[in-house]
C-alpha cells in the first residue's frame, strides 16, 4: 500500500520496514460498501463506527429513504474536519428537499413553482457531490408526491450525472405499482435506478420473487439500468405509521391488514416507544392484553398515543421491528445478478442488521445455506455495490484502488447480533483497513479515523 492505495498485488517481497500480515487460511476482500446505510445517524458521537467496521464495512452510502443531511456541502465539510473511521458518500433526499419547500403544508401534490424550487435545491446538493436523488415514498412528506414530481427531480439529478435510489412507494399493498414507478423513472430519466432494501413484505406477495426478478430482467433487457440492494433478514425496522399507507390511523380495516397480511401480532415488536417505555422490546401480542384490547385495537391505540406525542413536537417517538418476509424469497432475491448487499442499519439501532448483515451473508447464506458462493457474495458486497453507486476507485483489489480491505475467516464468520442483543459483535472479521489504515482488529476499533468523503466523480472516490 502507498498513500492509502493498493500499490501492487502478487507474490511480493517485503520492502524495508514494511509490515507483513500472515493471513494463512483467511480471506482478504475489498472492504464492504454498504449502499443503504443509516450508520451516519450516530457517527459524530461514535466516529469509530464500531457497528460498521466490526462487520467489515469501509464505506457507507447515506442520505437514504429520501432523508439527507442538509446542506450536504456543510455536512461533508464537517466530516472532513472531524473524520470518522469509514468513508461516507451521500444521496440528496427528496423528503428533505420537499420539506424545505412545503414545510407544514405537505399533505398534497406540489405545484410547478414548488417543484421548480425543489429542483434548484437538488441542483445545489448535486453540485456539493451527492451521488443522486434518494426517495422514501412510504414516508412523510414524500408519500404525498405525484409520480411526475419525483420524475422531474430524478431528471434533474440525471442531468447532473446522478442516479436515483428509492425506498419505493409500497413494499406491500401496492407493491407492483411501486415497481412500475421506479422502472418508469429509470426509462424516462435514462440513468441508473436502484430499489432499496428489496422486500416482498406481505403475505399475498410471498413466493413471488420470481415474478419480480422477471420484471426487473425485462426492464434491463429494454436497456433500463435498474439494480437493487437487500439486507439478509426477514424482518424490517421502521415506524408504526408505515402500516397505515393512507395515513388514517383510526382505520380498522388497514389495522387488520397490518396484523394479518403485512405482519402478525407476534411479528411486530416495538423498539422505542416513548408514550409507554415499558412496552419497548415487547410484541403487539404481548402488549394487547396489557391494554385489555384485541391486537387490532391495540395497534390503533399505540399509534394514537404516539401521534399525540408527535403533535407535541417530540421526535423519535416510536419504532417497530416487523417480520414480513420469508426466507425462500430472500434467498431467491439474493441470487439476482444485480442484487447488492446493504444493511439499512444504524450504529445505535435496535435491529441487528446494524451490526450483523455482512457476517450473516458470509456465514449463513454462503457457508451454511449455500445460497451464494463466497466469491459471488463478496462481489455483491464490494465491486457490484461500487458499480451500483458509481464509486470508481473502491470495491476491488487492484493496483491503484484505494486500500479499503477486510480480512476474515470464511470458516467461522457469522453474525451474533439479535433483536434481544442487537449490538453483539460478529465473529470472524479479523482486520479491517480504510484508506490503508487499520480501523478494526482483534475485536476492537483502533481509534484511527481515516474515512474520506466520497463526492460524485471525485478522484479518491
Ligand atoms: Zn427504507
Amino acid at each position: 500500500m502507498t498513500d492509502g492505495r493498493i500499490a501492487a498485488i502478487g507474490d511480493l517481497a517485503p520492502g524495508p520496514g514494511e509490515h507483513v500480515v500472515d493471513a494463512h487460511d483467511l480471506t482478504l476482500a475489498p472492504g464492504f460498501i454498504d449502499n443503504h446505510s443509516h450508520h451516519d445517524g450516530a457517527l459524530r458521537e461514535q466516529p469509530d463506527a464500531l457497528g460498521a467496521v466490526s462487520q467489515g464495512i469501509t464505506t457507507i452510502v447515506v442520505g437514504q429513504d429520501g432523508f439527507s443531511n442538509y446542506p450536504l456541502k456543510e455536512y461533508f465539510r464537517s466530516l472532513e474536519e472531524a473524520p470518522a473511521a469509514v468513508n461516507v458518500a451521500s444521496y440528496a433526499g427528496h423528503n428533505t428537499i420537499r420539506d424545505l419547500v412545503l414545510r407544514s403544508d405537505f399533505r398534497r401534490e406540489a405545484n410547478a413553482e414548488e417543484v421548480g424550487r425543489m429542483r434548484l435545491l437538488l441542483r445545489q446538493e448535486m453540485a456539493a457531490g451527492a451521488l443522486g436523488l434518494s426517495s422514501g415514498l412510504e414516508y412523510d412528506p414524500g408519500i404525498y408526491s405525484s409520480r411526475s414530481e419525483v420524475l422531474a427531480l430524478a431528471r434533474t439529478a440525471a442531468v447532473a450525472g446522478g442516479r436515483y435510489i428509492s425506498h419505493i412507494r409500497s413494499e406491500d399493498r401496492n407493491f407492483w405499482d411501486a415497481i412500475d414507478e421506479i422502472i418508469t423513472i429509470g426509462r424516462e430519466a435514462g440513468r441508473p435506478v436502484q430499489i432499496s432494501h428489496t422486500k416482498l413484505a406481505m403475505r399475498p406477495l410471498w413466493g413471488h420473487a420470481d415474478s419480480l426478478v422477471a420484471l426487473l430482467d425485462a426492464a434491463r433487457r429494454e436497456g433500463i439500468r435498474i439494480t437493487a440492494d437487500i439486507y439478509p433478514y426477514p424482518y424490517w425496522h421502521s415506524t408504526l405509521t408505515v402500516l397505515f399507507p393512507k395515513r388514517d390511523f383510526t382505520d380498522r380495516t388497514e389495522a387488520e391488514i397490518a396484523v394479518s397480511q403485512v405482519s402478525t401480532p407476534q411479528g411486530l415488536r416495538l423498539g422505542t416507544y416513548r408514550p409507554n417505555p415499558e412496552f419497548a422490546g415487547l410484541t403487539l401480542a404481548e402488549i394487547a392484553p396489557k391494554l385489555g384490547m384485541d391486537s387490532v385495537s391495540a395497534l390503533i391505540e399505540l399509534v394514537r398515543r404516539a401521534e399525540a406525542m408527535r403533535a407535541e413536537g417530540v421526535d423519535d417517538v416510536e419504532n417497530v421491528i416487523g417480520t414480513s418476509m420469508t426466507e425462500p424469497d430472500i434467498e431467491r432475491l439474493l441470487q439476482w445478478p444485480e442484487m447488492s448487499l446493504s444493511t439499512d442499519g444504524e450504529l445505535d439501532g435496535t435491529h441487528p442488521r446494524g451490526f450483523g448483515s455482512y457476517p450473516r451473508l458470509l456465514g449463513r447464506y454462503v457457508r451454511e445455506r449455500g445460497v451464494l458462493s463466497l466469491p459471488d457474495a463478496v462481489r455483491r458486497a464490494t465491486g457490484l455495490a461500487a458499480d451500483h453507486m458509481g464509486i470508481g476507485s473502491r470495491g476491488r483489489i487492484q493496483p491503484g484502488q484505494m486500500a479499503d480491505l477486510v480480512l476474515f475467516d470464511p470458516a467461522t464468520v457469522i453474525d451474533r447480533a439479535t433483536t434481544d442483543d442487537p449490538h453483539a459483535l460478529s465473529v470472524g472479521i479479523v482486520t479491517v483497513w480504510v484508506n490503508g489504515e487499520v480501523v478494526f482488529t482483534e475485536g476492537r476499533t483502533t481509534g484511527h479515523h481515516p474515512g474520506m468523503v466520497l463526492r460524485r466523480g471525485a478522484a479518491a472516490h
